[in-house]
């Protein structure tokens, strides 16, 4: 068989990667073995334009959040679903000095930073005694319907191999690649933390971190926003339903879930929420970040024929559409892919 690309993974990269070849026309194949604790399984979703305890803007959030909530909105109305909603941060101040930091960032800009007049609209679900401010606009992208939808696309368009990929499989040539019965023009690795293994790609600088997540059932908090307290509380499609996390972990022994987590997540939430809620699961997954917090885009400088879509993470639901297009406009020769991004900033550490 003879596809213009083959590609490894069907996390939220692979999924837009392979929309984006379709939109072009361009044959494909992914292959996927459905690990269920890969990242884009246990992630929440959510696109903050916002980033850290100085509240500065998120990379690049200008262009990548239009284009992320377009693409989102795109894939749903093709599907006939809704794969993406607004719902903007109740940011509650943990501390004094956040409520300071949060006052003193909102005179310098506010486009996405807003007071909350109504302090004491939330007093009857939560405990906070520093206020509160807003974060708008922001949105939840259900990972888990989207990828699932099309992957039922890609099984019906026969596009799907649903097995492990054996890279010992793999053949690499200048011009093409070849897998078992598959030639394809470029090989694109949208495996996640599997790259780490890649004999490509394993010099690049990925920092894997590790975050983990409750999900609770609470019947009498209110849907209206996603709140932070430290931690998100993100309400999920499922009625009473939400997500809860995460944490960044860059020293740990294994993808499983910690006691640890468990343990410190309950307690805070005991002290934050004024209802009772019921855990119901438990995730772990560990992050493809990298050390400087920039995607992993384009192909090996040596070996063109092989191709990476990598390294989006604590952001993949915004910076994955933009450069899963990017790449695509790439492969079809209408545009470069920006610097800050190219795999070929590491042509010295791939040449090793
Ligand atoms: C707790 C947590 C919360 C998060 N919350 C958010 C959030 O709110 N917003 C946000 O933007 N980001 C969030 N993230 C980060 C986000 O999940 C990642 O940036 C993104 O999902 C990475 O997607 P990916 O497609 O690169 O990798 P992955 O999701 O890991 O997908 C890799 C895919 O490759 C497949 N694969 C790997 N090796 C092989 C092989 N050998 N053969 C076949 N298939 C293979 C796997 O089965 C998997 O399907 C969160 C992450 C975690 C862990």
């Amino acid at each position: 068989m003879n596809v213009d690309v083959l590609i490894v993974g069907q996390g939220i990269c692979g999924t837009l990667l392979s929309w984006f070849l379709y939109k072009q026309n361009k044959s494909f194949i992914v292959i996927d073995h459905a690990a269920e604790n890969s990242s884009s399984k246990v992630a929440a979703g959510i696109i903050n334009p916002i980033t850290g305890r100085r509240y500065v803007y998120t990379w690049m959030i200008e262009e990548v959040m239009p284009f992320a909530l377009e693409t989102y909105q795109n894939l749903g109305a093709h599907f006939n679903k809704q794969y993406i909603i607004p719902k903007s941060i109740i940011d509650f101040f943990p501390s004094a000095q956040m409520l300071d930091a949060f006052a003193t960032r909102l005179t310098e800009n506010d486009t996405f930073l807003h007071s909350f007049p109504d302090q004491n609209r939330f007093n009857q679900f939560f405990n906070y005694d520093f206020g509160c401010g807003e974060i708008r606009p922001a949105y939840i992208v259900n990972f888990p319907l989207l990828m699932a939808e099309w992957r039922k696309h890609l099984i019906n368009t026969q596009c799907l191999k649903a097995e492990e990929f054996i890279l010992n499989d793999l053949v690499v040539d200048k011009e093409q690649v070849r897998y078992r019965d598959i030639t394809a023009q470029k090989i694109i690795m949208c495996d996640g933390i599997a790259s780490l293994q890649n004999p490509w790609f394993q010099n690049l600088p990925f920092a894997p971190n590790k975050g983990e997540a409750l999900i609770i059932e609470c019947k009498e908090l209110t849907r209206e926003h996603i709140f932070k307290k430290g931690t998100m509380l993100v309400p999920l499609p499922e009625q009473h339903h939400y997500w809860v996390g995460s944490n960044y972990q860059w020293e740990f022994e294994n993808d499983q879930p910690s006691e640890r987590f468990y343990q410190q997540t309950v307690a805070h939430l005991k002290a934050w929420l004024k209802f009772p809620f019921e855990v119901l699961s438990h995730k772990a997954a560990i992050r493809p970040a990298t050390l400087e917090r920039r995607p992993f885009v384009g192909f090996h400088p040596q070996f063109p024929s092989i191709g990476i879509l990598n390294g989006m993470g604590t952001k993949g639901s915004s910076l994955a559409p933009y450069f899963a297009h990017q790449l695509v406009q790439h492969l079809t020769g209408l545009s470069t892919i920006a610097a800050e991004a190219d795999v070929q900033r590491f042509s010295r550490l791939l040449s090793k």
